[in-house]
């Protein structure tokens, strides 16, 4: 064997083995030695399934070095899983050459320990599951509560009004109490509707297809246009692409923040929502795998929030402004939220107290099989 075949073999950081036919090693390099704890002396011209008190001699080993290997001049990744005395249990990938152009023929055999990448593809697949399980339970527990709560909350409310109607009954004190109830139920049966419908957005999903935002827009305009005149407000809306998504979920997003976008107006100001979008290539879920992503924003002159709470907002039920002056139970951009994650997309607001808002969201033109 030539002095640059041996040098790139010892410089090779996995454990290489050179055989001859007979499958007696003619040369091992150091990771070898290393890995599995071997001296040169007992490993060179020694037959192969001799080493390391016949650690090697691994029945699926044999049948690639003496019935696969002859027939063929490579072997590609071939994965052996062995007890071995000294190190343990590993899982090895096998990659075998015949050398050729050598006055003897030769055998390169690649030994690549793949151990410990096998365990944490178990392990991810693992909490994969375990994931999918938590978050089907999750689900399973919003749709079972709130459809079972509404049930009892009939009753209350049914005989709630039963009783209202009774005012010979009644005192003046006690029909306010009354009232007050039948409102607190009236609160709570939104409150389950809305729970209801976080929960659709995964139970009641549609199959991607192709939506062109553009068409959708003035749908959401014409849905809000009694908002719109009651504030005299203006919404307007740039180029928006064609992607693939839940064209149901898409028009339930845009109409939701721009909803928002009205609602949370200044009293000195008639709102201006605009919605600008562009193409940009997104990757930071997936480094090295940058996809075209329809970047849009939903931006508003109105009152803005804290920064700081630009999470939370996305939370179901967390609402920055009181009901007294704003109506909501705060679940529309919890759903927002489920909707582009659903999408594998992104959203994030951004704002200043009195300054206004921008929601922005990202969501990939095409969405990925795999
Ligand atoms: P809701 O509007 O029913 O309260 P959302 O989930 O849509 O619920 O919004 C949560 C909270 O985020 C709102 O209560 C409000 O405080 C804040 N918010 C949402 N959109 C805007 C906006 N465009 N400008 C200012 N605040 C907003």
């Amino acid at each position: 064997m030539d002095h640059l075949a041996q040098s790139i073999i010892e410089t090779m950081r996995d454990p290489l083995l050179v055989l001859d036919k007979g499958l007696s090693v003619r040369v091992a390099n150091r990771a070898f030695y290393r890995i599995f704890q071997e001296a040169p002396e007992a490993v060179v011209s020694r037959g192969i399934y001799e080493l390391g008190n016949g650690q090697w001699n691994i029945p699926r080993l044999r049948v690639l070095l003496e019935e696969m290997l002859p027939q063929s001049t490579t072997l590609d990744d071939f994965e052996v899983e062995h007890d071995f005395p000294q190190i343990g249990r590993k899982t090895m990938l096998l990659n075998a050459r015949h050398l050729v152009n050598q006055d003897v023929p030769l055998i390169l055999l690649a030994i690549e320990d793949i151990t410990e990448r096998r365990r944490a593809e178990r392990l991810v697949a693992l909490q994969m599951q375990r994931l999918e399980w938590s978050n089907r339970e999750l689900q399973n527990f919003a749709y079972i509560a709130s459809h079972d709560l509404q049930e009892p909350l009939r009753a209350i409310q049914a005989f709630g009004e039963r009783l209202s109607a009774r005012t010979a009954l009644l005192d003046d004190e006690a029909r306010d109490y009354l009232q007050r109830m039948l409102r607190a139920a009236g609160r709570m049966r939104v409150l389950i509707n809305d729970l209801l419908e976080f929960s659709r957005v995964t139970t009641k999903a549609r199959p991607f297809t192709s939506v062109d935002l553009g068409a959708i827009m003035p749908q959401v305009v014409s849905d809000l246009a009694r908002r719109i005149e009651e504030t005299q407000g203006r919404v307007e809306a740039g180029a928006l692409p064609t992607l693939e998504a839940d064209a149901t979920q898409m028009r339930q997003l845009l109409q939701n923040l721009v909803d928002n976008a009205l609602k949370y107006r200044r009293d000195s100001a008639a709102p201006f929502v605009t919605i600008r979008s562009e193409i940009v290539r997104d990757g930071a879920e997936f480094p090295g795998r940058e996809r075209d992503t329809a970047r849009i924003e939903v931006r508003d002159n109105g009152i803005g929030f804290e920064e700081k709470y630009a999470e939370r907002i996305f939370s179901p039920f967390q609402r920055l402004h009181g009901r007294d002056h704003y109506e909501g139970t705060g679940i529309g951009l919890a759903i927002c939220r489920k909707i582009v994650e659903r999408h594998g997309g992104r959203i994030s607001a951004h704002s200043q107290p009195g300054e206004g808002s921008a929601f922005v969201i990202l969501l990939p033109l095409r969405q990925s099989t795999e």
